[in-house]
């Protein structure tokens, strides 16, 4: 009875929608009845290798319910830094760093002298919660409008509204002039900066009250899943202890503290309980935002953060993100039942993907013979350093180290009079020394275009933004990498152009979408352009195209 009540309405909301519209649409002889909610659901960190490995374990009903539309087997980023920034501003733009300028999650700011976390902006704190140097907090640096940015361009009542436990994925794909919210690790709260909101909306708050992360404060986290269900094992010598939750299951989420606290917030984060919560959070935005409620349409975007948290420490082969990864089944397959429910079927598109996948451990692959390894930083500091001062003279030569790039000291050299050119070629060749860094090119031939047949040389120029990026950029070899997570010794981590990182899952589902599998490969630049296709609108200068296959 209820089914069938549920399908009534549904068929009344979509009804009322084709005589709102209607005019709207006489008058540009359109014959296609746009959707009234876009839905992009990302999974921060989900390579394709193991969402395949876990496919017969999801439920009929979540992200199974997804690829059951048109689903691409081989979709790919095609940047070097397959990093979250990058990865959700391709996604929110439609456009590569090259344009976006989100060439990776920190850069080597010049003008202050100092390494930054890519989206901060001091003038546009975080609301109630003390600031952070690692806050993410505005779309300032993001040169690219969203397609939110161009929906509500064109349709000024539309709504665009992303969220994320992480400050930079919610404000990537919120853009310029839609709503962002995200988890404030200090207070453990949703929160959003003064770039989007004077104050936290009245639901906001209400969320916070009704639904504080203090109360799940000691709770243990166990498989959802029978033990024997998961594949390798669950305690790996390369996992870390993250914030206390240890290495094995039962995790105990505490952060290691006595009460709650940053500490807690942030174990708690990295858990499927986090994407519960964000999934709570996320129907309260439908319901106070009103998410296609009218005919104006509008996007919501949601990015699952927590598998991400659990890739870094446990390694994307863990138990641990396994069974992050059903949590996020489970939310998908809620949220698209309640939107089924509350918007109705005929008036939804999904769009399904992730932002990067990930690499194993590198201990993992060493154990099984491979040639792999965590390249320190200061190795690759003192290779650069030792060759310009043999060559130049003494000084700091190298101003910093920001994964993909090396920072020179340009205007030490300018004072040298030393050619940028041969500056960035002498630093080159000193990081291609350097073991397991497989190729690398300088800020002169990415501008120029220098033989871009060269291995890597298109994923580097991708890139690279010539405000943000550094006068070398590295790609290591597969499997090996440097950066936050080279200077570790446990855990794992993306930013390569290898298939590990750069193939992630990708499928569109919904009103007017196709249900087939397509093999053909294609990119991820292309999600943005056919999203905006489904809303009547052009990304102009994308990098991708509209998936003409994907609607009927
Ligand atoms: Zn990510």
């Amino acid at each position: 009875m209820k089914a069938h009540l549920g399908v009534a309405a549904a068929l009344l909301m979509g009804s009322t929608a084709v005589a709102q519209t209607a005019p709207a649409q006489a008058k540009k002889g359109k014959q296609e009845q746009q959707p009234k909610l876009v839905v992009l659901l990302v999974v921060d960190q989900l390579g394709a290798d193991v969402l395949s490995k876990m496919e017969p374990r999801l439920s009929p009903k979540g992200i199974k319910r997804i690829l059951g539309g048109t689903r691409f087997t081989d979709s790919t980023y095609r940047q070097l830094a397959t990093y979250t920034g990058p990865g959700h501003a391709l996604l929110g733009t439609g456009v590569y760093p090259h344009k976006s300028g989100i060439v990776s999650n920190k850069y080597y700011d010049r003008t202050t002298g100092k390494s930054v976390t890519t989206l901060l902006d001091p003038a546009h704190p975080l609301i109630d919660s003390p600031a952070d140097p690692e806050d993410d907090s505005s779309p300032e640096k993001l040169l690219a409008p969203t397609v939110g940015d161009l929906l509500k361009q064109k349709s000024p009542d539309s709504k665009v509204v992303a969220i994320a436990l992480k400050d930079r994925a919610a404000v990537l794909m919120a853009g310029h002039t839609g709503k962002a919210y995200w988890l404030s690790e200090s207070t453990g709260k949703m929160t959003t900066s003064t770039f989007f909101e004077s104050a936290l909306p009245a639901w906001v708050t209400g969320f916070n009250s009704k639904n504080p992360m203090d109360a799940q404060f000691g709770k243990v986290w166990d498989r959802s899943q029978p033990a024997a269900k998961y594949f390798g094992p669950d305690e790996a010598a390369y996992e870390g202890d993250y914030k206390g939750l240890g290495k094995t299951f039962p995790h105990k989420i505490t952060g290691k503290l006595d009460k709650p606290g940053p500490d807690f917030y942030t174990a708690f984060a990295a858990t499927p309980y986090a994407t519960d919560w964000e999934l709570t959070f996320v129907k309260a935005a439908v319901e106070a935002e009103g998410l296609g409620a009218d005919a104006a349409p509008d996007i919501l975007a949601v990015s699952f953060t927590a598998p991400d948290y659990a890739g870094h420490a446990y390694g994307p082969d863990s138990h641990e993100v396994q069974d992050s990864i059903l949590g996020v089944d489970r939310a998908i397959g809620d949220l698209v039942t309640y939107l089924e429910k509350k918007v109705g079927a005929k008036n939804l598109v999904f769009a399904f993907s992730a932002d990067h996948g990930a690499a194993p451990a590198p201990e993992k692959l060493a154990a099984e013979g491979k040639t792999v390894r965590r390249i320190k930083k200061a190795e690759l500091k003192a290779a650069v350093q030792k060759a310009l001062q043999d060559k130049y003279g003494p000084g700091e030569w190298v101003s910093a180290l920001e994964d993909p790039s090396i920072y020179l000291n340009t205007k030490l050299a300018e004072e040298k009079k030393i050619a940028p050119a041969e500056l960035e070629k002498t630093a080159l060749e000193a990081a291609l020394k350097v073991p397991q860094i497989a190729a690398g090119f300088t800020r002169t031939e990415l501008i120029a275009g220098t033989n871009p047949e060269r291995p890597y040389f298109k994923e580097t120029r991708l890139t690279f933004h010539p405000d943000r990026a550094g006068e070398v950029l590295l790609v290591p070899a597969e499997n090996s990498f440097w950066g936050k997570y080279g200077e570790k010794s446990e855990g794992s981590t993306h930013g390569s152009p290898y298939g590990y990182d750069k193939h992630v899952p990708l499928a569109f589902y919904g009103a007017g979408i196709k249900k087939q599998v397509v093999k053909t490969p294609v990119d991820q630049a292309d999600i943005a352009p056919t999203l905006a296709a489904f809303l009547g609108i052009e990304i102009p200068n994308a990098d991708g195209q509209v998936r003409p296959e994907v609607k009927k």
